[in-house]
């Protein structure tokens, strides 16, 4: 009697994996992989972002530095590629 019961089963801790991008808690929608340097988890929103920041570097004739292998790249598609969850 009054003996507290600690629960065993942690399922409600469900898996769900978020976004990566900074305190962004979503749930991730979708996979990007940066040839190989780097990869990272993103909700609809910041991937959406992610791909507007990027056309817009481009369309300012700036190509999209790579901050891991220091190369860069002139599309989006050769720069990292996009699967959906
Ligand atoms: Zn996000
Ligand atoms: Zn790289």
């Amino acid at each position: 009697m009054g003996e507290s019961v600690k629960p065993e089963n942690l399922s409600e801790l469900d898996y769900a994996p978020t976004c990566n991008f900074k305190a962004c808690a979503q749930t991730a929608t979708s996979w990007i992989t940066f040839h190989g340097c780097n990869e990272a988890l993103l909700c609809d929103q910041h991937r959406q972002v992610g791909i507007a920041e990027m056309n817009m570097f481009l369309g300012m004739g700036v190509r999209l530095k790579c901050v891991v292998c220091g190369k860069a790249f002139e599309t989006i598609g050769s720069f990292c590629t996009f699967r959906v969850l």
